[in-house]
């Protein structure tokens, strides 16, 4: 790489499934990088194993890729000088540099049964042997002379030849010299024709041009691999860094199994916005400006990146500070913005959409809630008596036994007040009803408001009431009054 050429940065997923959180991370490491450097992304999927394949999962890599603006310059759904981008479109370009590296040496056929694997490995486990792995029964053999001997199949891996002097050190950009544990002889071609990972990984970094790979720790112990191919084929390795593995409270690695937050789809689903999202990303991988400054938009993140900042001890997963930045982003949008976010998620988890008063409604209400909502996904449950026809409403159980004796007199008044109110405007609402209730009924404002509220909204807690009156109408908040005090 000389000094003038840009950097390429790749993330390459594999389509195993629902996208894992993971995916979102290292591309943002990745993209910051490539955005500070002027250089370009690219998206590469990496679907060689195709026992795992899931045909939905890289449409989903995509959409959430997009949602979060972790916009790739190349990929499979984008144009570029260095396709396919997708590994299973590759395959006659790894094909040649198999044969290569077996002409040379590097690389041997393997016919071990998976029978014969198994029964190797649970030798060497059993007889505690220090040197593990593959152990190269096959390695010089011809093809009739391995038909011989036991545990044969007809159709052949091929492995990596790991020389004794294996260099197993390495320079990382975020840990500096690392170590990794002597490899076995890997298998860089699959029975089915396909590459193995270890392979598929080098040949396309190096013929797509990625100067940078970025990617979770959880590959160190692939890095001697992957340089011994470099050297083998003759070409100039790009640089490392690996991103520490993100954990769940108790420090385990995270995973869709154990955490429903490993689902990236799942941020989404919840009613997190992107940009919140982000910044969680970015403050997991790498301290703040300051300690008091978590709040940093990407682009002045990418500005004071640096490989050397890195965290290097795996970031645990604090879904509250995650709540904290919503809270955050949400407050940080106009209201005209917020609604048209709430309506992008309604329709996001599939549930009916509002028609254009409903819409209208929602607009007007937003303001209401703005300021303690949390997520997307709370501001229709918090809404929905605004939503709800005036005989459908619910009074939940604890709000009804939350009703004190002075609750029939309160409603009586109330209905009586707001009948004569002759503009039904927030102001005048209020006046109103502290008129009939705290100075003509003598109560304290929560005891007064509090069979209101109950009345109208149907629950304890709700928006502040005086403008959600208002946002009800005359007509519904008058028979909602009436209807809870006959039922009293
Ligand atoms: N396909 C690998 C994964 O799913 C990519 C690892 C790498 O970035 O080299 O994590």
């Amino acid at each position: 790489m000389t000094a003038l050429s840009p950097v390429r940065l790749r993330v390459a997923p594999s389509p195993t499934g629902d996208p894992h959180v993971g995916t979102a991370y290292m591309s943002l490491f990745n993209l910051a990088y490539a955005r500070q450097q002027g250089g370009r992304f690219v998206l590469r999927i990496e679907d060689t194993d195709r026992a795992r394949y899931v045909a939905d999962s890289e449409r989903q890599i995509f959409e959430s890729l997009r949602w979060l603006g972790l916009e790739y310059d190349e990929g499979p759904d984008k144009d570029g000088a260095f396709g396919p981008y997708r590994q299973s479109e590759r395959l006659d370009t790894y094909r040649p540099h198999v044969e290569r590296l077996i002409a040379e040496g590097r690389a041997y056929r393997c016919w071990c049964s998976a029978e014969r694997l198994a029964a190797m490995r649970a030798e060497q486990e059993a007889s505690k042997q220090a040197v593990t792995g593959y152990d190269r029964l096959c390695h010089g053999l011809t093809r009739e002379e391995r038909a011989q001997l036991p545990g044969f199949s007809e159709t052949p891996v091929v492995r990596m030849l790991i020389p004794d002097d294996v260099d197993l050190t390495f320079t990382d950009l975020i840990r500096g010299e690392v170590a990794a544990p002597r490899p076995d002889d890997q298998v860089i071609l699959k029975a089915d024709g396909f590459p193995t990972y270890h392979l598929a990984v080098v040949v396309d970094d190096h013929l797509m041009g990625i100067t940078h790979v970025v990617r979770g720790e959880e590959w160190i112990s692939s890095t001697p691999k992957h340089l011994l191919l470099y050297r083998w084929l003759g070409w100039e390795a790009p640089a490392f860094a690996h991103m520490p593995l993100l954990r769940n409270p108790d420090r385990s690695k995270i995973s869709k199994r154990k955490n429903p937050a490993a689902r990236l789809l799942w941020f989404r689903e919840q009613g997190y916005l992107p940009e919140a999202l982000l910044n969680f990303l970015q403050l997991l991988g790498y301290p703040p400006a300051d300690d008091e400054q978590e709040v940093e938009s990407f682009a002045d993140f990418t500005a004071r990146f640096a490989w050397d900042r890195v965290n290097t001890v795996g970031p645990i997963f604090d879904l509250k500070k995650l709540d904290w930045l919503n809270g955050h982003y949400l407050r940080s949008l106009t209201a005209e913005q917020l609604a048209d976010r709430i309506i992008e998620h309604l329709d996001y988890t599939g549930q009916p959409p509002l028609d254009a008063d409903g819409a209208a409604l929602l607009r007007r209400a937003t303001p209401l809630i703005q300021e303690r909502l949390v997520l997307l996904s709370e501001a229709m449950d918090k809404l929905n008596f605004l939503f709800t026809p005036d005989a459908d409403l619910t009074v939940s159980a604890d709000a009804r036994a939350g009703l004190d004796a002075a609750a029939p007199a309160v409603l009586d008044a109330a209905a009586a007040a707001l009948a004569a109110l002759p503009a039904w405007e927030v102001a005048a609402i209020e006046e109103a009803l502290r008129g009939a209730l705290v100075e003509g009924l003598g109560l304290k404002p929560r005891v007064a408001f509090s069979p209101v509220r109950v009345a109208v909204t149907g629950a304890k807690v709700s928006p502040p009431l005086f403008e959600s009156l208002e946002l009800l109408g005359r007509e519904s908040t008058l028979r909602r009054l009436r209807g809870l005090r006959a039922a009293l």
